[in-house]
């Protein structure tokens, strides 16, 4: 839990009984250690400012300021992912800064034919939302067989077809360890530290360098224990599963995992959670609901036993939606957008950056079939109401982006096209933009392919 500045002094120099004999010689930059205090509260300072800090209370200060769910990293060439380092209960708090990763898994048991086209398929998969590529984040893999050698060369295939991140599972220490040594170059997740093994387990994790999954069913004093032994076994990076399968038991359990960790600052519990739902039901679809369950109650990775491209789609997009800041709006680039093949006789239509608002005009456009260019403001990520209502869609802001984009260049024939919900901005956009011909559009993009048809008799 943060300190406040108060606390903060009270383990500096400064604020010693007795004082230090360099209470407050400014060394750090500030006049007073109470005033560093006061810094440091507001994180606008660093401790290692302060040289005369004795090390307990640096211990002391570094671990209050440790986040409270710590900060967890896979990679596999260039491609990372980072689960935990969440700040709040509920995302209308603040935001969620880490997507749940999802992954899928195979097993090396399985025929090896059918790995790779399973995993090219997964691998490939990708869902254009808003303009923003969706995908799942990587694969488990499990020693099903129990075989070294088995398990290691499906590793070592699924890690020669896939740039994703790797989670390898086995019930063995040696037998992880044969699978882990045939992922050079990468940080995998390796699974689980249980009761019985985690010391063999810890050694893997420590000689591989990989994060490690601790495991302990239906006790999560039992997991805290175990998590603080495997950390004391110098594993600091930690993935905790309790466990849970069915939806209460989950919900239940990663619930007090986060409120445990964010409320009561419980350091042994302040790591991700992993979380199976195929192991909660064998109905798909079922599957897929517990999974979209975790996804929003807290599941740092959720590993899927079943993956359907509609299914995916709708967890990805529900992750999506989760895991957007609400103050932030999801933005397009500014600028001019040519659809369905424009030519220089082309009408010029108007638009904000605001996500959604640009792909509802972009998708009737392209579904109407006619050629146009659309003109994106930059109205801070509003929709077109909002963003006028706020001053950031006016009259100055349109002439500047037909004038900024250069679009006078690409086409012969100035018309331009406003968004009927600004029309009260007509009289003031003839004025300022005497070289084009200004129509008022319709207010709903629903009725642009209607509009467009009437376009010519309009022109005359
Ligand atoms: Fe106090 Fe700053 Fe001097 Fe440290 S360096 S003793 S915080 S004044």
């Amino acid at each position: 839990m943060a300190l406040s500045g108060l606390q903060i002094y009270k383990l500096l120099p400064g604020g010693l009984k007795p004082p230090h004999p360099k209470a407050n010689c400014k060394e750090c930059g500030y006049p007073t250690c109470l005033a560093f205090a006061m810094k440091l509260a507001a994180k606008q300072a660093e401790l290692s400012a302060c040289k005369y800090v004795t090390d307990e209370a640096r211990r002391e200060l570094e671990s209050a300021s440790a986040p409270p769910i710590r900060l967890i990293t896979l990679s596999a060439d260039g491609n990372k992912m980072e689960v935990g380092n969440e700040t709040v209960l509920f995302r209308h708090e603040k935001t969620f800064y880490h997507p749940t990763g999802l992954f899928v898994r195979v097993r090396d048991t399985q025929p090896r034919a059918e790995i790779e086209a399973f995993v090219r398929q997964v691998e490939t998969f990708s869902v254009d939302y808003v303009g923003i590529a969706l995908r799942l984040n990587g694969f488990a893999v499990e020693a099903a067989s129990g075989n070294a050698n088995t398990f290691a060369d499906c590793v070592a295939t699924v890690a020669t077809m896939s740039k994703l991140p790797l989670i390898l599972m086995a019930k063995d220490a040696s037998v992880l360890a044969a699978g882990a040594k045939r992922t050079t170059g990468r940080t995998s997740l390796l699974y689980a530290a249980e009761a019985s093994n985690w010391q063999a387990m810890a050694a893997v994790a420590k000689e591989q360098k990989c994060p490690l999954v601790v495991r302990h069913d239906d006790d999560l004093g039992a997991l805290a224990a175990l998590a603080e032994q495997v950390k004391g076994a110098g594993i600091e990076d930690i993935v905790l599963d309790p466990g849970a399968r069915g939806a209460r038991a989950s919900l239940h359990a990663l619930t007090h995992i986060r409120r445990l960790a964010l409320k009561k600052n419980f350091r042994p519990l302040g790591y991700p959670a992993i979380a199976f739902p195929g192991e909660g039901t064998s109905d798909p679809e079922l599957e897929s609901l517990l999974a979209g369950q975790q996804i929003a109650k807290y599941a740092g990775i959720v590993v899927l036993d079943h993956f359907r491209p509609a299914t995916a789609y709708a967890l990805l997009v529900l992750r999506q939606n989760l895991f957007t800041d609400p103050q932030k709006p999801i933005q397009v680039e500014p600028g001019i957008y040519p659809l369905n093949n424009p030519q220089p006789d082309s009408p010029v239509l108007v638009t904000t950056n605001f996500s959604i608002t640009y792909f509802s005009v972009a998708n009737e456009l392209e579904s109407a079939g006619y050629p146009a260019w659309l003109l994106v403001a930059d109205a801070e990520g509003m929709s077109v109401l909002t963003a006028w209502a706020a001053g950031k869609f006016d009259a100055d802001k349109i002439v500047k982006t037909v004038r900024g984009t250069g679009i006078a260049d690409k086409v012969n024939r100035r018309v331009v096209i406003i968004p009927g919900h600004v029309a009260v901005l007509l009289g003031e956009l003839e004025e300022e933009l005497p070289d084009w011909r200004v129509l008022v559009g319709p207010r709903e993009a629903v009725d642009i392919g209607a509009f467009l048809k009437t376009l010519p008799a309009r022109l005359g």
